[in-house]
């Protein structure tokens, strides 16, 4: 079944060049981009790797709506990018045979954009707004009555003939989906029945990843290969997605065309990939605060100055795999580099009693 693409859905591609990390060696990235994401998406639930309690919870939700011959509930997927949040909406609409209507916060720029959607949804479908805490607040405020009670307010005429009606619309399923549950507002986080909070996946769930996309690709990949590149991914199944396409480029003209540990560490060597996974910002990030801040704390506006990138982009993309491993830590005075990150780069840590307090 193929999404149907809200007209605005070109501007939706944000979210994507966002979760673009490790792009920063210009190694991924690009137009392919989606064509890739498209072919390694798996369509059913039993095909998405992990997740597991996350998965029978919706098994379930799926099979009572369907017996109840109702929408899904509707559902706040939250986590860092490339968990498979969007994935997961491709993969309920399949379940509901609904269609799926694909759109982001900042596509969906005015109350029209957002009433031309809801006007074409059909009984069941499902609404994927991407990155939803970037919505502006007049659409936030639109889209409550399309969620509680499947009805909009449209204004007809003009001027002094101005007038609202309400009109009503298909009882359908939105589905959410946020890098960032704290931007949230209150009001809309209380109106998903259902939020599923997508974890880093374990290098054991990445290893199955990879040898489902290297299947796919059909390139050869051993067991050690595959773990390898599992280990460098970043607990992120899109990383582990772009690094099977490069490391099989790297296969096929350095190596033996078959994808194991020894090209893996070639390849990724040469990406600037190190074995813990962390690329040339992340260690940029952290070598930031080591050498000019004495690890910190540092507020998260000065280390997106000095990196030149956009603070959001720190707190999406860069930030949530170094606090999750322990080289980052974060204190209400700003973000430090933990014992671990100066072991990993080579520095001597800070002796006690430093600014780092507890973390050394
Ligand atoms: P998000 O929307 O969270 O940024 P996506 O759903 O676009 O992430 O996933 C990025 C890529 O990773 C897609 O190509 C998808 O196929 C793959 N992927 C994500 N989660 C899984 C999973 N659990 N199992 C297999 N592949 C996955």
């Amino acid at each position: 079944m193929a999404a149907k693409k809200s007209p605005s859905f070109a501007q939706a591609a944000d979210g994507e060049a966002m979760a673009a990390r490790l792009a920063s060696g210009g190694v991924f990235g690009g137009g392919e981009e989606e064509r890739f994401d498209r072919i390694f998406r798996p369509g059913t639930l039993d095909e998405f790797v992990g997740q597991e309690q996350h998965k029978q919870n919706l098994r379930v939700y799926v099979e009572a709506a369907r017996r109840r011959k109702e929408p899904l509930d509707h559902i706040l997927l939250c986590g860092p990018p490339g968990l498979g949040k969007t994935t997961l909406a491709h993969i309920l609409a399949k379940e509901m045979g609904a269609e799926l209507f694909v759109t982001s916060g900042p596509a969906v720029e005015h109350k029209g954009v957002l009433t031309g959607l809801l006007t074409r949804v059909a009984r069941a479908d499902i609404l994927f707004i991407d990155e939803i805490h970037r919505l502006s607040a007049t659409v936030e405020e639109a889209l409550y009555p399309a969620i509680e009670d499947f009805r909009i307010d449209v204004m007809m005429g003009d001027g002094a003939y101005a007038e609202s009606i309400q009109l009503d619309i298909k009882p359908f399923t939105l589905v959410g989906a946020t890098t960032r549950t704290g931007l949230l507002t209150k009001p809309l986080q209380e109106r998903f029945g259902v939020t599923l909070r997508l974890d880093f996946y374990p290098v054991s769930d990445l290893e199955r990843i990879v040898s489902r996309s290297a299947k796919l690709l059909e390139i050869p990949c051993d067991k050690d290969g595959a773990r390898a590149l599992a280990e460098r991914a970043r607990g992120t199944p899109r990383i582990a997605n772009r690094l099977v396409r490069r490391v099989r480029d790297f296969a096929q003209v350095e190596g033996s065309g078959n994808i194991d540990r020894k090209i893996v560490d070639i390849a990724c060597d040469r990406l600037g990939i190190d074995h813990a996974g962390l690329d040339e910002m992340d260690r940029r990030l952290l070598m930031i605060l080591i050498e000019h801040y004495d690890g910190g704390p540092v507020g998260v506006e000065t280390i997106a100055a000095a990196l030149a990138e956009p603070r959001d982009t720190i707190e999406d993309v860069y930030e949530p795999y170094l606090l999750q491993q322990g080289y980052l830590g974060r204190t209400p005075r700003g973000r430090i580099a933990t014992k671990k990150a100066y072991e990993h780069l080579g520095q001597t840590p800070p002796s006690k009693g430093s600014n780092q307090g507890s973390l050394f």
